[in-house]
């Protein structure tokens, strides 16, 4: 029998979902976490837009997804950052915003094969173009050499075979004085 892929973090950790678009992140958070512990790049977009697909509001898309980030880990939540985080810069601002908050940070890197994104993304309803997705696994490649050197305290690679793999948060246990 083979065993699911097991994610141990603690509570206080910012969850970095990364992969080209159609790599099923968003998917594998809405199975796992609370709609509200998940802060989605898209839907930043579409808040202020009501358009998931707008390139011309990425500025402000982000101003919203790292400020709501920032105010859960303030408030000390567990907390998801679905984007396809494949830009180092943006990787990095995550980075800072888990380590100015004390959070740990854990990278999940989607490595699923351009051809199935392409396929997925055939297949849903809000289509992406499909040369961004080319485009997405050129990143992914430099996202997968780099991302051991970020400073990340946790980074895991996702293939197509770990898509049923468990994140389990832990709590610290309480300290009796
Ligand atoms: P994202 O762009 O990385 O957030 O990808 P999504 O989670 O939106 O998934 C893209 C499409 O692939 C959706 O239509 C999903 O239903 C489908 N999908 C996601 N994960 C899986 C999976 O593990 N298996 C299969 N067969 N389809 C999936
Ligand atoms: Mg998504």
């Amino acid at each position: 029998m083979i065993t699911p892929k097991i994610i141990k973090v603690p509570r206080r950790t910012l969850l970095i979902l990364g992969g080209p678009a159609g790599s099923g992140k968003s998917t594998f958070a809405a199975q796992r976490f609370g709609d509200t512990a998940i802060v989605s790049s898209d839907h930043c977009r579409a808040m202020i837009c009501d358009d998931e697909n707008n390139q011309q509001v990425n500025r402000d898309t982000f101003d919203l997804f790292y400020y709501i980030i920032q105010k859960r880990l303030l408030l000390g939540r567990f907390t998801v950052a679905d984007s396809t985080a494949l830009h180092p810069d943006a990787r990095r601002k995550l980075r800072e915003l888990s380590r100015r908050s004390g959070y740990l940070g854990c990278l999940l890197i989607f490595n699923i094969p351009a051809e199935v994104c392409l396929e997925r993304n055939r297949q849903r309803h809000r289509l992406v173009e499909e040369q961004v997705i080319a485009y997405h696994a050129g990143l992914l490649q430099r996202t997968l050499l780099d991302a051991p050197y970020e400073g990340w305290e946790q980074v895991h690679v996702l293939g197509l075979q770990d898509m049923d793999a468990v994140v389990q948060i832990e709590d610290a246990p309480s300290v009796s004085l």
